[in-house]
Formats: C-alpha cells, sequence, structure tokens
C-alpha cells in the first residue's frame, strides 16, 4: 500500500457532487427496495447506502487505512454492487450510489487492487480494443460470417465496414461477436430493415461497453471512450450508436 497516493486519490473524489451526496444519503434505507442483492439476499450489507460505509470512513480517517481495510472496500465496492443505478430511481434524493461506488472503486484502482477479472478484461481493452481481446481479424470474420447467413434472408443487407461519411456508427458489446454471434445477426437484420445508414469500424474503437468505467480506472476509462469518439471522427458520422 502507497497511503501517500491513496491520499492523493482520496483529495481527487472531493467535488461537490460526491460531498453532497455523502452528507444528505438519510440511510433511510428506501433504496433498498431497488437493489437485487437485497432483493434476492436482504442483509444490512446488501443496502445500497451500506457502499457508501468505505468512503465515508476513509473521509473521516483521512486516508489513514491499513491493507484489512482497503480488503474491506475492495469487497464492498466491487463485490456487491453491478452499479446498474436502479436503487437511486427509490432515493428521494436521487442519490448515486453507482457514482459514489465509483469513486470508491478509483481508490482502490489507487493501490492496484482491481480484482483480477476486471483487471484483465481492462488490459484487453487496452491492448485489443475490447475486454474479450478479440482480434481485428476476428471481428470482420464474424460480421461477415453473419453478414452471409442474413443475405440468405435479406439478399440486399449491407454490414459496410469504415464506411466514409455513413450517418451512424454501430458498436457492439463483445461478447454479442464472441459467444452470441446470432445477435449480431439481428442487430444488422434490424439496421438493414429499418434503412440505417450505418458504419461499422475496423478501428480499435467498436466496444460499447467501457470496462475502465467499471473497474474505476478514470484514465482508461477516459481513454477507451475517447478510442470510440475517435472511430466515430474519422468516419465523419454523425451518431454513435452503443450497446449496453
Ligand atoms: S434512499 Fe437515498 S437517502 Fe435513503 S439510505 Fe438510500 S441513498 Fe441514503
Ligand atoms: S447500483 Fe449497486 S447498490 Fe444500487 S441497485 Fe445497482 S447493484 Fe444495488
Amino acid at each position: 500500500m502507497d497511503l501517500g497516493i491513496l491520499k492523493q486519490a482520496l483529495a481527487g473524489k472531493s467535488g461537490a457532487r460526491l460531498k453532497l451526496w455523502m452528507e444528505i444519503c438519510a440511510r433511510c434505507g428506501l433504496c433498498a427496495q431497488g437493489c437485487h442483492f437485497f432483493q434476492s439476499d436482504p442483509r444490512p450489507e446488501h443496502v445500497p447506502a451500506y457502499r457508501l460505509k468505505p468512503l465515508a470512513e476513509l473521509i473521516r480517517k483521512k486516508g489513514d487505512v491499513d491493507e484489512a481495510f482497503m480488503q474491506w472496500l475492495v469487497d464492498t465496492a466491487y463485490g456487491t454492487c453491478t452499479m446498474c443505478q436502479r436503487c437511486t430511481m427509490f432515493c428521494p434524493h436521487g442519490i448515486s450510489i453507482a457514482f459514489l461506488v465509483r469513486a470508491t472503486r478509483a481508490l482502490a484502482v489507487s493501490q492496484g487492487m482491481t480484482p483480477q477479472g476486471l483487471a484483465s478484461g481492462l488490459a484487453n481493452a487496452l491492448e485489443f480494443g475490447n475486454n474479450l481481446g478479440i482480434t481485428e481479424e476476428e471481428y470482420i470474420e464474424t460480421v461477415e460470417w453473419q453478414l452471409e447467413e442474413l443475405q440468405a434472408e435479406m439478399p440486399d443487407a449491407v454490414a459496410p465496414i469504415d464506411k466514409k461519411g455513413a450517418e451512424v456508427l454501430v458498436t457492439f458489446h463483445p461478447r454479442d461477436i464472441k459467444f452470441y454471434p446470432q445477435n449480431l445477426y439481428c442487430y444488422l437484420k434490424l439496421y438493414n430493415a429499418a434503412g440505417l445508414d450505418f458504419t461499422l469500424t475496423s478501428a480499435k474503437g467498436w466496444d460499447s461497453t467501457n470496462i475502465g468505467l467499471f473497474a474505476g480506472d478514470d484514465p482508461a476509462a477516459a481513454e477507451l471512450a475517447g478510442r470510440v469518439v475517435a472511430a466515430g471522427e474519422n468516419l465523419g458520422v454523425r451518431t454513435i450508436l452503443t450497446a449496453e
């Protein structure tokens, strides 16, 4: 652990929104109704507001914590929250637990404590442009395969790649490319049936998920989002269509 870096990261998480939400949480527990963790296992630790405890403690202790504390923070911030935002719909103050969980995760990231599964997905995303490590060749082959299948049903169907000046750049969840190519078939069918002027990109900007954001790694999140934007700008599209 590096307490200096932790305190620095903590100081960077002191914006007005974070402070306000941390202060106004009334501990009323209404958010519990919205959380699937609480609904399936109604323990106090599964009340969404409980996820604020590590951050609140860290602020109170001004970053002077030990490894065991950080492990609790990691378990709480990563282990029992999918950052789905449902709880916010039930909070009378509209507090975004997901926003605060992401801020908490960034503190774990500052100590190199990103859980292994997320860290390897993030490494894939940075290297290959998608969190499942699909190569450009595999991606293009899958698109061509599904287009061929679709053309048996819709002979005029297209799946343009790197079409300059298209209206829309479509992106995908890597899971659909690697494990559920029939979903890609359905997307292409829908876009063609709708007469959408779309294109795909062969650049490292087709992954619509942002595992950096989910992991709480702000620089990586910015890098990944930037790649999607750059792909759209290079092709001159007006809209980028994201999946999940
Ligand atoms: S509903 Fe809102 S105010 Fe109440 S405990 Fe949950 S986050 Fe806090
Ligand atoms: S954001 Fe987290 S705490 Fe809120 S409902 Fe989703 S999983 Fe539960």
